[in-house]
């Protein structure tokens, strides 16, 4: 096999763990039933299977196991969140709250019901990545039916006051969704403690398999209202219909199971490795951490690059290391990072950004690799740009 870079791209997804793939094997072949058939074995072992894992989700966030929707992943489960919220509770009221640091997922479901006459409110954050809870407070009206904020910002890794968002909705009587796909498995999710109502979640950024997810939707203090997005044999209480898709099911749960037995111990290893990472990188000066720098995923370190030219970084970084940058490419077109520049970054600073997602089967030696070779290529391009023609 040819040599691959080192994979620090955890948060665009991840390697699948061992563990998963042998528990999902047998669902794929012996044990192949569809859940939904009552009459005989097959379906009753899949559907035993199911049962399994909708309880061990449920578990890990302090939810019952009729609270669990399971989707193709966090984006369906955002779309049936918010969509599915306006479209029950619209005669209520029509103004939703989000912030402008959140995935497309949550963002476009936003503005298309803007197209339908939705008002929407996309909050800023300050410099730190982080919503400041009284201006959220202030943009709470009696027609507010919805506040979207997520757990985990997967290109800075900020961690949103989940606890007290919650708490400002509940007293509010407004329902609170919260996209966790960067999150679950990774920090603590409570949705008692944190007053959540809706809660979206999906495997592949948590070693499990790609094509799977769910939508946490609570029952009771408030039972929320949901409009399904996906209508046909009524799978999911008649929230998304479909047949389940076991294996993968199964490989989800397993993969959060193995997130939750080893949270603590994996977080702080992943947190000397990102402190070890900046600590190598920034003496060269001129690098800015992007992002709170305790409040955030311990895998994340997003820097922007003084004096180098954003794209010149990325490709003299790829022959060695496997990193995003903060720029999402549409086609031909490179646009620097919604986020970036919500933090108040010029173009040129958010466009020379580099995103580490540090991961479980990343070591201590290859965060060695990736940081002398990144100091190489930024001296190389600093050398090389004159300072007329520098872009700062
Ligand atoms: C990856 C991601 C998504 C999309 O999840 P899929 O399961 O790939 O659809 C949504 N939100 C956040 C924060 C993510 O990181």
């Amino acid at each position: 096999m040819s040599h691959r870079p080192i994979y620090l791209d955890n948060h665009a997804t991840t390697p699948m763990d061992e563990w998963v793939l042998e528990a999902m094997l047998p669902y794929f072949r012996e044990h192949f039933g569809n859940p939904s058939s009552i009459s005989h074995a097959y379906g009753w072992e899949a559907e035993a299977a199911v049962k399994q894992a909708r309880q061990t989700l449920a578990d890990a966030i302090h939810a019952t196991p009729e609270e669990i929707v399971f989707t193709s992943g966090a984006t369906e489960a955002n779309n049936l969140a918010i969509k599915g919220v306006a479209e029950a509770y619209f005669s209520k009221g029509r103004h939703i709250i989000t912030v402008q640091t959140e995935h497309p997922a949550v963002l476009d479901p936003c503005t298309y019901l803007q197209d339908l006459g939705f008002e929407v409110t996309f909050l800023p954050v300050q410099g730190d990545g982080l919503l400041d809870v009284t201006q959220l407070e202030k943009a709470i009206r009696p027609d507010t039916i919805l506040v979207s904020v997520m757990a985990a910002n997967n290109e800075i890794g900020v961690l949103q006051p989940l606890a007290e968002i919650g708490e400002l909705c509940h007293q509010h009587q407004v329902l609170f969704h919260t996209d966790a796909a960067q999150g679950i498995g990774k920090i603590p999710l409570d949705v008692l403690d944190m007053n959540i109502d809706l809660m979206s979640f999906t495997a592949h950024k948590l070693y499990g398999p790609k094509g799977i997810g769910a939508l946490y939707v609570r029952r009771r203090n408030p039972k929320v209202k949901l409009a399904s997005q996906i209508q046909g044999g009524g799978q999911e209480r008649g929230f998304r219909s479909g047949t389940l898709y076991t294996p993968q099911i199964v490989g989800f749960a397993k993969a959060v199971e193995l997130g939750l037995a080893e949270q603590a111990s994996e977080s702080q290893r992943l947190r000397q490795l990102r402190e070890h990472l900046w600590t190598t990188l920034s003496p060269l000066g001129g690098i800015h951490l992007n992002g709170h720098p305790e409040q955030r995923l311990s895998g994340n370190l997003n820097i922007s690059v003084e004096g180098v030219d954003g794209s010149a970084l990325l490709l003299g970084l790829q022959p060695v290391v496997a990193v995003s940058s903060g720029s999402a490419c549409s086609s031909s077109h490179v646009a620097p990072s919604h986020v970036l520049l919500a933090l108040g970054h010029s173009k040129p600073l958010a466009h020379a950004s580099v995103r580490f997602g540090i991961g479980r089967f990343n070591t201590r030696e290859e965060i060695d690799q990736v940081a002398q070779h990144a100091i190489a290529t930024i001296e190389s391009l600093r050398q090389a740009q004159t300072p007329k023609t520098s872009i700062l």
